[in-house]
């Protein structure tokens, strides 16, 4: 691919580190790991009108394509240091490749995350980015490790980017409620700073991309225990509640995706100070639940009744 765009997208994402030996620009990055850690390392894709609307401005498209992994890092415990980009795009759009590389930097700086190479190519607009991070032997964030009688907590609010996605299929309303909720999609915060405090305190921990039903039914199965959560209990956004009905928005907190919320369970007695601090990094964190003995995710609506599970949705809900 021209060479002119590559270096826009270098110099637009240029980030000084000193483990970073060599850069974008040879056939390959050099990088100095820091002696004695584990590197973690995650890659997720993106595809226009699968992973984010086709309408998507560029630099959303560019703070998400990293959000998402920083968001899987965080679930690890791990501090993000380098990435590597593929972009496939139908055709060499400069305006597109400006604010694409404007989205991923206004983001990695944040974490001081250094663009360290990529590939560029023509085809339908698809967005790789793969990151990398650093965590200490052993200390780890993992989905196995939930223990029956832990608290299940998540930070932020659940719910909030589905909500979103249908204000925006909606052709929703250009209110402040809509506007906050289509923010939460197209930029999610990874809980990076979460995900550190978490390191040593979390049995386990998963982030929320594919909804909370979903994550932690994964912890479940990882860590070989069941988990119970009350619908009354679920963190919902002012926004949500006042755009859905109860129903809609208890199915999006339950079932719907793209949040980047962390959900971890730890020992009942370590709840207050875990939600301390990590409200004072900003997230704040709610106890939803509890882990069990037994299988899979039951949900108690705000009468105690359980709810009957349908495939991977739930039948009284009805959005
Ligand atoms: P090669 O044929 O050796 O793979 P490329 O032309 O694909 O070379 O890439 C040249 C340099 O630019 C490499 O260092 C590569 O890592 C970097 N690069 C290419 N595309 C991107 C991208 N989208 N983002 C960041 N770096 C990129
Ligand atoms: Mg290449």
């Amino acid at each position: 691919m021209e060479f002119s765009l590559i270096d826009r997208i270098r110099q637009r994402t240029a980030q000084s580190r000193d483990d970073v030996r060599l850069g974008i620009g040879d056939d390959a990055a050099l990088l100095a790991m820091p002696s004695g850690q584990e590197l973690a390392m995650a890659i997720d894709t993106m595809v226009e009108g699968i992973h984010f609307p086709r309408d998507t401005v560029a630099a959303d498209i560019g703070w998400k394509a990293l959000a998402v992994n920083l968001s899987d890092l965080a679930a690890m415990g791990a501090t993000p240091a380098w990435a590597l980009l593929a972009l496939t795009l139908p055709n060499a759009n400069e305006a597109f490749i400006d604010g694409f590389a404007d989205g991923f930097a206004q983001l990695a700086q944040m974490y001081r995350l250094a663009l360290v190479g990529g590939d560029t190519t023509r085809g339908a607009l698809t967005v790789s980015v793969a990151v990398h991070g650093f965590v200490p032997p052993g200390k780890a964030l993992k989905r196995a490790g939930a223990q029956v009688g832990d608290a299940v907590l998540v930070t932020g609010t659940l719910g909030d980017a589905a909500g979103g996605l249908r204000m925006l299929q909606q052709d929703g309303r250009a209110d402040a409620q809509s506007g906050y909720l289509i923010d939460r999609l197209n930029r999610p915060t990874p809980r990076v700073a979460a995900g550190l405090a978490l390191r040593e305190r979390a049995n386990a921990c998963i982030d929320v991309s594919d909804g909370l039903l979903a994550d932690l039914g994964h912890i479940c199965t990882a860590s070989s225990v069941g988990a119970e959560i009350d619908t009354a209990l679920l963190p919902r956004s002012s926004a949500l509640l006042s755009l859905f009905d109860d129903a809609s928005s208890l199915h999006f907190a339950l079932s719907g995706g793209d949040d980047y919320e962390l959900c971890f369970t730890v020992p009942a007695q370590r709840v207050a100070s875990v939600q301390t601090d990590l409200a004072k990094l900003g997230c704040g964190a709610t106890r939803i639940g509890r882990i069990v003995e037994g299988e899979g995710v039951k949900v108690r609506d705000a009468n105690g009744q359980w709810l009957e599970p349908v495939q991977r949705g739930w039948d009284h809900f009805s959005a």
